[in-house]
């Protein structure tokens, strides 16, 4: 199962709960370029030396334990998350050297069980043939209400109009680079999430993955 969409939709969130409430495992493909941004950042490598920064995402094990992450053996849950990193994970996503490293990581998670898999190019590049794909949305001023409030319940002193001008570079890069940008793949369902709770977005996605496996009759 595919969920993509831009920064601050709630995706990481949804397919969490999602996998939880299906026993699947939840996968956040994010995490792996944020990873990537970083292990370049402690080495030196410049996010725009697209050699570099191909080989780096080649060797980069990344584990993706239940709630944490680990690159090269070090737990980077928390490091991954910095904005300097966030910046620099969309940096890198632009080469096609590095995706192709993290593509095939991807593939390669997704064909040993059943996932939740959660990014921006999940039902357009990874898996185009998932069984369900959702592109999660949400109006641009309330995905930035979202990550500043995070922001401040983790204790960061980042305004709200840092955090707004952060997420529109990001999602402005990421949807317009070359290489797979965030799109909805045409065979997505669409869901915007602006008015909705987690509790009902929860629900909503519940519904469309219902009705795509019972072939479009909703027993819901
Ligand atoms: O989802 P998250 O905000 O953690 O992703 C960090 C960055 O990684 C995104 O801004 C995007 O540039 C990149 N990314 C990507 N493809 C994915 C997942 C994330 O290019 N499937």
């Amino acid at each position: 199962m595919a969920i993509d969409g831009p920064a601050g939709a709630g995706k990481s969130t949804l397919a969490k709960r999602v996998a939880a409430r299906l026993g699947f495992t939840y996968i956040d493909t994010g995490a792996m370029y944020r990873a990537a941004a970083l292990w370049a950042l402690q080495e030196n490598v410049s996010w725009d030396d697209s050699y570099r920064m191909e080989q780096l995402s080649i060797a980069a094990e990344i584990e993706l334990a239940p709630g944490r992450i680990r690159l090269n053996g070090h737990d980077v849950t928390e490091a991954i998350r910095s904005p300097e990193v966030s910046s620099g994970a969309s940096k890198v996503a632009v080469i096609p050297g590095v995706r192709r490293a993290m593509v095939a990581k991807q593939r390669a998670m997704g064909e040993r069980t059943s996932v939740v898999m959660e990014g921006r190019d999940i039902g357009t590049v990874v898996f185009p043939n998932a069984d369900v794909k959702i592109f999660l949305d949400a109006d641009p001023d309330e995905r930035v209400r979202r990550r500043f409030r995070e922001s401040r319940e983790k204790g960061e002193q980042i305004s709200e109009g840092s955090v707004a001008a952060q997420m529109k570079e990001r999602d402005q890069r990421d949807s317009t680079r070359s290489d797979a940008p965030l799109a909805q793949a045409p065979d997505a369902a669409y869901l915007d999430s602006t008015a909705l709770s987690l509790d009902e977005t929860e629900e909503a996605i519940l519904k469309i993955v219902r009705s795509r496996v019972t072939n479009g009759k909703d027993f819901s």
